[in-house]
């Protein structure tokens, strides 16, 4: 199930996750742009680790929702993180806490997981102007939204999760044969082939580390 405490341990995987593949995920970013994406996701993640520390340290007043931690996050990233995916993951955490938000009073599920990451991906693409094939985080964004909206809205949440995370890293693996077109990886030109995009990959590890942490 999706609640506050459950939504939160994802996230504190995901963050545990992406300090122990940094290195990795710098070296992409240096093969294939200025070097930064491991840093700027890792600072993110650990802001978001403070502010849910801080958030579980303080006495619940009000709303105690699932949405609670993903709003959390889309504020560490939207006003904290730079480069050019800080503000990119920033609303997809807004876009995903604000359709777990429009569930209450009933418990969010799959199918608010499935309208929050097609809201953020489509919110992205507005910004971004990344189609499939671009070489970025919509690689393997956009096959995770058409696997949760393939799932039954009723299904199980965590179930629904390791679809969109299979389909996820299927396509951020698909991005290493692509040329980028979008981001300071489309000025390296061939230099950036075979080496995936690493946005792409930190979107399959983020729908990946829900795996377990939500019953
Ligand atoms: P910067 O290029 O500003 O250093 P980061 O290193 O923080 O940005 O992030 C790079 C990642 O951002 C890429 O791996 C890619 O997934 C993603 N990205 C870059 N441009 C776009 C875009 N226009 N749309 C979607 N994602 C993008
Ligand atoms: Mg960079
Ligand atoms: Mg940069």
């Amino acid at each position: 199930t999706l609640t506050r405490a459950t939504v939160t341990a994802w996230l504190m995987r995901f963050g545990a996750t992406v300090r122990s593949v940094e290195p990795e995920l710098t070296a992409l970013d240096q093969q294939a742009g200025d070097g930064d994406f491991g840093a700027n996701l890792a600072t993110g993640m650990d802001g978001v680790r403070r502010a849910l520390e801080s958030l579980s340290a303080a006495p619940t007043v009000g709303e105690d929702t699932a949405a609670t931690p993903l709003a959390a996050a889309a504020g560490v990233f939207l006003d904290d993180v730079g480069g050019t995916s800080g503000p990119l993951f920033g609303l997809l955490f807004q876009e995903l806490a604000d359709a777990v938000a429009a569930a209450a009073p009933t418990p969010p599920g799959t199918g608010e997981l499935a309208a929050g990451i097609a809201a953020g991906t489509a919110a992205i693409q507005r910004v971004g102007e990344a189609e499939v094939g671009d070489k970025t985080m919509i690689d393997a964004l956009l096959p995770a939204a058409k696997a949760l909206a393939d799932c039954p809205p009723t299904a199980d949440p965590s179930r629904s999760l390791r679809l969109a995370a299979v389909a996820a890293h299927r396509g951020a693996r698909a991005t290493a044969y692509l040329r980028a077109r979008r981001g300071r990886a489309s000025y390296t030109g061939d230099h950036a082939v075979g080496v995936p995009d690493p946005g792409a990959l930190a979107v399959a590890l983020l729908f990946a580390s829900a795996d377990g942490e939500l019953t």
